[in-house]
């Protein structure tokens, strides 16, 4: 028998956490945090649903914290399986748990300070540094896009390009017990086609009996990379004329090297001065631009002929400003500059300080170029508040606000729809990792249409995949 289960970003947008069984193996494919509001967050600390110690290999599909977030976790719980990923996606999920397990350790000390005061017991961090270093022991040698390897006993699997961040990737996984055999494809989460610095998301390398699918923007397309970064580059040059500074929250995976090299693309148009001043405020950036460096092989082959010649993320007038004193001398700079700083919904970290400097400003503008959730301050300002409060003091909002949303790395509906139909006829389609309300119930309404069996999977739902009988 061979059985599916999801434990995270069933019905649900983050978590991600999906695993195959069978009587020789046990295999997961990502272990992701589930994140947004502290009803959500605390499903972190629950448990797996499964037995951790049980797990031989886990395939990490990429690096973003809600799909590799609780890998520590999984470690601390008694996981010493495998755990299977590119070259880039291991660098990547490196930077990322070493900063998560560092919030998860300053998070546990504030509230132990709290709890010191009120007499209440401390609560643990989720985990540590400590718990993330040791994950990072677990990863295997790098596997290379379209590489078959065996990972657990029966159990063989395939990495496609997924085109959604560096390294990402869709996992064809091919299974079998004493009977039957069934392969499954995880979409993890697919990129937007037509960006410059990814290759497009490719295809399965055969078709599969099962597809478990993201529906994220399920519901709804982007708009166009390049008509996105004509308005980045418009609304950059003319707070420029104005004489005011740029301020552009910023996520440090993927979305921050986007936006550089769409800056590239407006100055080699002579549309921004060359040696316009452009500083990547965020240390987790700069180092993640690092990595983009160091791993061309995850990079569109274009791109990187053109990175040989004069490399798009070493702009002229380009700063990393990684020390905090560095940060703060940004302060001072009255017009002309461009800041990219973190965090994107603008929660917490350097891009409160740039916000609290130029939000009062009318010459200067702020650019969100990414997903903000309800209740975080950069929805506040994209839905229009006239005033916000940063560091207890109260902020009149009277830069230029520009909303700008091609820059998604994400597939939009249509996206989807087509990576699917390049899947041939699966015998279900498990709907996973969307908004149940919007992403997953549109998505599955199109499925309909095209005569496509699916199934929304509940939380550690067993489910059997019924495949073809082994001769
Ligand atoms: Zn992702």
């Amino acid at each position: 028998m061979i059985r599916f289960s999801s434990h995270g970003a069933a019905k649900q947008v983050t978590g991600s956490c999906h695993r195959v069984e069978t009587q020789r193996a046990r295999v997961l494919v990502d272990c992701g945090l589930f994140q947004g509001g502290r009803e959500i967050e605390e499903e972190n600390t629950a448990d797996f649903g499964f037995d951790a110690t049980t797990v031989d290999v886990l395939l990490l599909t990429h690096a973003h914290l809600d799909h590799c977030g609780r890998l520590p976790l999984l470690h601390k719980r008694g996981f010493r399986g495998r755990i299977v990923a590119t070259a880039a996606t291991r660098e990547l999920a490196r930077l990322v748990l070493l900063d998560a397990a560092g919030l998860q350790e300053e998070d546990a000390r504030r509230a132990e300070r709290r709890t010191h005061r009120s007499g209440e017991p401390a609560p643990a961090p989720l985990y540590g540094i400590t718990d993330a270093l040791r994950v990072m022991d677990l990863f295997d040698a790098p596997v290379a896009y379209g590489e078959r390897r065996e990972v657990a006993p029966g159990c063989h699997a395939t990495f496609v390009n997924a085109g959604h961040i560096l390294g990402s990737a869709s996992v064809f996984v091919e299974i079998e017990d004493a009977a039957e055999r069934v392969s499954v494809l995880f979409s993890g989460d697919l990129g937007h086609p037509g960006r410059p610095l990814l290759d497009d998301p490719a295809p399965p390398p055969r078709a599969p009996d099962y597809v478990v699918m993201e529906t994220t923007y399920g519901d709804r397309d982007h708009r166009p990379w390049d008509a996105s970064v004509i308005e980045l580059v418009e609304a950059v040059a003319a707070t420029h004329r104005r004489g005011g500074n740029v301020v552009i929250p910023t996520f440090a995976l993927e979305r921050a090297q986007e936006i550089l090299y769409a800056l590239h693309r407006g100055i080699a148009r002579g549309a921004l001065p060359a040696h316009l001043p452009v500083f990547l405020d965020s240390p987790m950036a700069i180092s993640a631009t690092g990595i983009f460096r160091d791993h061309p092989e995850a990079l569109r082959a274009a791109v990187v002929a053109e990175f040989n010649r004069d490399h798009p993320l070493d702009l002229p007038g380009l700063r990393f400003t990684r020390e905090t004193a560095e940060s703060m001398a940004i302060n001072a700079i009255r017009g002309g500059a461009v800041i990219l700083a973190g965090s994107g919904m603008c929660t917490g970290g350097r891009i409160r300080h740039h916000l609290r400097h130029n939000l009062w400003n009318p010459a200067s503008s702020v650019i969100f170029v990414g997903y903000a959730a309800a209740g975080t301050l950069a929805r506040r300002i994209i839905d229009g508040a006239t005033r916000v409060r940063l560091f207890n003091e109260e902020v009149q909002v009277q830069a230029a606000i520009h909303t700008i949303n091609g820059f998604s790395a994400h597939a939009g509906q249509s996206q989807l729809r087509a990576w699917l139909a390049r899947c041939g006829q699966p015998h279900r389609v498990f709907l996973v990792h969307g908004d149940y309300d919007r992403g997953m119930q549109a998505f599955a309404a199109l499925l309909d249409r095209d005569g496509i069996a699916w199934q929304m999977p509940g939380a550690g739902e067993p489910i059997l995949l019924g495949g073809q009988r082994r001769d």
